[in-house]
């Protein structure tokens, strides 16, 4: 695999548990032991998520050390929803903007993600509509 792309799973993936964490979040040092990281490469995928505005990092006094509690900026409503959505992990993420010269109006990454994510939602409901008729 790529490194990029292996940076960027872990990038979602780190988002994905800190989402799942909920209003708590999740002390730091957990998050890495889950996911087998080193406290460089995990702090680094923090401090990028953190960038995005997708996270906050709390310091907080753990059985008598400093550390950082993560925690998620916006609770989506599922976070299946979004936690794929390829802006992300996207490298481009600080030049894109509505109007810019990279923007989500043309950007072929975004456009693949929505029609798969409104497929797999679509096709969702209708098992559950086929589902409920036999009941
Ligand atoms: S819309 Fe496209 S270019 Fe912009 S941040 Fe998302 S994936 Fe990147």
């Amino acid at each position: 695999m790529p490194r990029d792309s292996k940076e960027e799973d872990l990038i979602s993936m780190v988002y994905k548990l800190v989402l799942e964490s909920g209003d708590d979040g999740i002390l730091q040092s957990e998050l890495w032991k889950k996911l087998n990281l080193t406290s460089r490469d995990g702090s680094r995928i923090a401090t990028r998520l953190e960038k995005r505005k997708l996270i906050q990092r709390e310091k907080v006094l753990e059985e008598g050390r400093w550390t950082y509690r993560l925690k998620p900026l916006v609770i989506p409503l599922s976070i299946e929803s979004i936690a794929d959505a390829p802006c992300i992990t996207c490298p481009l993420y600080y030049k894109c903007s509505e109007d810019g010269e990279v923007s989500p109006r043309t950007c072929t990454k975004i456009e693949r993600w929505v029609v798969t994510e409104y497929q797999r939602a679509t096709s969702a409901s209708s098992v559950s509509v086929g589902e409920a008729h036999e009941a």
